[in-house]
């Protein structure tokens, strides 16, 4: 994944403000740690990507894993995928229709 490019070398301090890994870091890193660890090994060139990255997987994985897994449990059993892809669809249109029929009398067009 691209980073600052300002960062062409580990001792080139970066702004993680121009870099998309620390935008997934607002995602899944808490607050502390992001102003603790990623903000000034960033900004003072203490630690290089490599390192940032890893910081983020630790947090990434918690998340993503479970997801994961029920991925691979529902790709396992494709009549069970079905069932919950249909049940979703029903669920969206339900709150499609009426997120529509606000904006529609918003509008006036009804
Ligand atoms: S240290 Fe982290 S936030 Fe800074 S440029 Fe590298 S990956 Fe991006």
């Amino acid at each position: 994944m691209v980073t600052d490019p300002a960062r062409k070398r580990r001792s080139d301090p970066g702004d993680p403000d121009k870099c998309p890994v620390y935008d997934l870091h607002k995602v899944f890193t808490p607050i502390g740690v992001r102003e603790q660890t990623i903000i000034p090994g960033c900004t003072r060139a203490l630690f290089g990507c490599l390192d940032c990255k890893d910081v983020l997987l630790q947090h990434m994985l918690p998340v993503l894993t479970p997801i994961r897994e029920k991925r691979e449990e529902l790709i396992a059993r494709p009549a069970q995928s079905a069932e919950v892809l249909n049940e979703g669809s029903a669920r969206a249109r339900t709150v499609a229709a009426a997120t529509l029929k606000e904006a529609r009398e918003a509008m006036h067009l009804l």
